[in-house]
């Protein structure tokens, strides 16, 4: 529903199982989305949560408390929540750990990035896998591995290198960006796309663009660019920032 900086949520759902990843945005705007695309709030089974950055949380006290459903988080993540007011039903998992829930099957994976136990997770019901890779300064082997296969991919491509460095953030925000628990630029994005994506995917969404170090345009261009050189013909998508990204179906 939404990836970039300001704010990050992602909606999947199969004929039995409907679950959030993160809830960074607003309970209303988290409600107002799920009604565009004809999902039923009350129908959520529950939400997963990547790590506490507010831009992932932000509405997870109020969505959680509203639908009653269960929140599944690190153990190390669980503590760092202000719950704002009533704890709802939380699940706390093992970074690493596989969680089966209705007809899917969550398998969590941990990213480097500057969170104190962060996760991404691949998604898998029926044959088909949606892997989240956002939120990470480096793309290690062991994240490779676990997002290969996907069929929908939400790769980061958070930043433009030039953008950044000439852009409005203090030194020591830009060094964090940069940094190997920071987040995954464009060009870095692109190395795994050339090197490393699987032909097994069929929609390759780039997410998590900042909103004052990238933009849309610059990060497609070179996504097709790589996507070339890989030889490979996904659908390519750019979630822009504030803007309800589409819902895909397999
Ligand atoms: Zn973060
Ligand atoms: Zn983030």
């Amino acid at each position: 529903m939404a990836s970039s900086s300001a704010g990050n949520s992602v909606f999947v759902g199969t004929e039995k199982t409907r679950i959030l990843i993160d809830a960074g945005l607003s309970r209303k705007q988290t409600l107002l989305r799920l009604a565009s695309i004809g999902e039923d709030p009350s129908k959520l089974d529950a939400v997963f949560i990547t790590h506490e950055h507010s831009d992932h949380i932000l509405g997870l006290p109020a969505i959680a408390r509203g639908l009653k459903i269960p929140v599944f988080l690190t153990k190390r993540t669980a503590p760092l929540i202000d719950w704002n007011g009533a704890v709802p039903q939380v699940e706390e998992f093992q970074a690493g750990a596989a969680i089966e829930l209705g007809d899917m099957s969550i398998q969590s994976f941990t990213i480097p990035h500057d969170a104190v136990d962060p996760v991404g997770y691949s998604v898998t019901a029926g044959g088909l896998k949606f892997s989240v890779a956002t939120d990470l300064g480096y793309m290690p082997d062991s994240v490779k591995w676990h997002i290969d296969g996907s069929h929908i991919l939400l790769l980061e491509s958070n930043h433009d290198l030039d953008m950044l460095k000439a852009g409005p953030y203090p030194w020591a925000v830009k060094q964090r960006v940069l940094s190997r628990k920071g987040h995954l630029s464009n060009n870095l994005a692109c190395d795994y796309i050339r090197s490393n994506l699987t032909s097994s995917v069929q929609t390759l969404i780039l997410g998590h663009l900042s909103e004052h170090n990238n933009h849309p345009s610059i990060a497609e261009i070179s996504a097709v660019q790589a996507l070339q050189e890989r030889s490979a013909s996904p659908r390519l998508i750019v979630a822009t920032p504030r803007v309800q990204t589409d819902l895909f179906h397999l």
